[in-house]
């Protein structure tokens, strides 16, 4: 079987002389939990954009489920973007105004799929998070971990090999952290590899794997 990621000798550099990543090389098998951990300014957002195929490497390769990506065409990459990868963000990035059940249907919208069939699946995802009771609610209406609860089932509802949290609970109190946390490795348990960047040691250490980032290199896989 494949590896889901692999980076190989990556580097990334911006003009002036900021090196974001210097030569990292990483491996991710199907099934696996990571914890991405590292003081601000180590590299961890790189890193993710690079797993996530939303930046490009100045060098190495980068192999997602598979293909390297470098060989992809656009297409190619939006499709794989959708089909293989879902992604969770610190400040979630739902819709205003749009209820939880169509924000997670939008999840869908690369299917082709008719909107009563997006909305069926949508009302399955946001049960498999514990929203069912949530499902014509707007996001002003919900508290934030409730919200990252909606982002995550509408990452989740094309059931994606590989979910990439960027900070899931950086903008969340302690308990409504803690459920999140729980809530991807519940989804783990299920069969989906599942990545998370974080600076909180204690998130991480509680996290099967842990890659250590420190100036733009990996300290500790
Ligand atoms: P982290 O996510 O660990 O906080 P980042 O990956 O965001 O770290 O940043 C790593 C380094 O790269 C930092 O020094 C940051 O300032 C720099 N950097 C990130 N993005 C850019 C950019 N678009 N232009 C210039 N420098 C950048």
């Amino acid at each position: 079987m494949n590896a889901v990621v692999e980076l190989r000798g990556v580097s990334k550099s911006y003009p002036g002389g900021v090196h974001a990543l210097r030569d990292v090389s990483l491996t991710i098998e199907p099934g696996e939990l990571v914890g991405i951990v590292g003081p601000s300014g180590s590299g961890k957002s790189t890193m993710l954009n690079m797993i996530g195929t939303l930046d490009r490497p100045s060098e190495g390769t980068v192999f997602v489920d598979g293909y390297d990506v470098h060989t992809l065409t656009d297409k190619e990459l939006s499709a794989l973007r959708a089909t293989v990868l879902g992604f969770v963000f610190q400040q979630f990035h739902l819709a205003g105004g749009v209820s939880a059940v169509d924000n997670v249907a939008d999840g869908l919208l690369y299917t082709g799929a008719g909107l009563k069939e997006r909305r069926r699946r949508a009302v399955e995802a946001l049960e498999r998070v514990g929203l069912q009771h949530r499902l014509d609610h707007r996001p002003h209406q919900m508290s934030g971990g409730e919200r990252q609860r909606v982002a995550i089932a509408r990452a989740v509802v094309g059931n994606p090999t590989l979910l990439l949290a960027d900070e899931p609970t950086g903008n969340l109190d302690t308990t409504s952290g803690a459920g999140v946390l729980n809530l991807l490795r519940t989804l783990h348990t299920s069969g989906t590899t599942v990545v998370i960047i974080t600076h909180d040691r204690d998130i991480a250490t509680s996290l099967p794997r842990q890659v250590s980032m420190r100036d733009g290199q990996v300290s500790h896989a």
